[in-house]
């Protein structure tokens, strides 16, 4: 990216949503407002302040984010086709919340206790799960993700973010050396990401 482009996006927006999907998060934003008004009931009763967009094309790691100043929130662009409405709505949850809290509260204890004093949490959890399983597949599909092979017993691991080097098969570890890090089976890398594209929430992101 050049300067003058990183320049003009503090006022172009990339990748907005379509209408459509623009519709549906200002009414999901809505609901939210109701449903936990002790949390969102000091937020404008309109979306304008905050702008939405998709996350780029490509993102593995991430599936929504909060930027500040100025305020956009950015969303997997597939989890508008997830069935599971719940999805959307959990990811919304957690983006508003980071700017009900600020940029330095980041996910700390504080923050994760509120998001999952949400009376949908543990339903929107499940989903989340079946969601980023669905994504790192499509993602493999397309070979994005990094792969391992162990030199002793073949098991291939497949992973959205590169191993730590030297790490090694735990199956043989476990099996063969009584659960001890071995030299022999150090975990050979067979396949890496052609690019990666994506976009990460922070550096504290879970
Ligand atoms: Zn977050
Ligand atoms: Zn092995």
């Amino acid at each position: 990216m050049t300067a003058s482009s990183s320049k003009s996006n503090e006022t172009t927006l990339r990748n907005p949503l379509s209408v459509e999907h623009l519709l549906r998060v200002q009414s999901i934003y809505r609901e939210l407002r109701h449903e936990r008004q002790e949390i969102f009931g000091g937020l404008p009763f309109g979306t304008r302040w905050l702008r939405f967009r998709y996350l780029r094309a490509g993102t593995i790691r991430t599936l929504a984010l909060a930027q500040f100043a100025p305020d956009t929130l950015a969303i997997h662009r597939d989890a508008f086709d997830w069935s599971k409405p719940l999805l959307l709505k959990g990811l919304l949850h957690h983006e508003l919340l980071h700017f009900v809290l600020g940029p330095s509260m980041g996910h700390s204890k504080f923050f994760r206790t509120i998001e999952s004093d949400w009376s949908q949490y543990v339903n929107y959890q499940e989903e989340r799960r079946y969601f980023v399983r669905s994504v790192e597949e499509a993602a493999r599909d397309e070979g994005r993700l990094w792969k391992y092979v162990c030199p002793n017993c073949h098991a291939t691991y497949l992973r959205a973010r590169p191993m730590k080097p030297e790490s090694a098969c735990s199956k043989c570890c476990k099996t063969l050396n009584s659960g001890v890090w071995s030299d022999s089976f150090t975990l050979i890398t067979v396949g890496r990401p052609r690019t990666d594209n994506g976009e990460d929430e922070s550096p504290t992101e879970n």
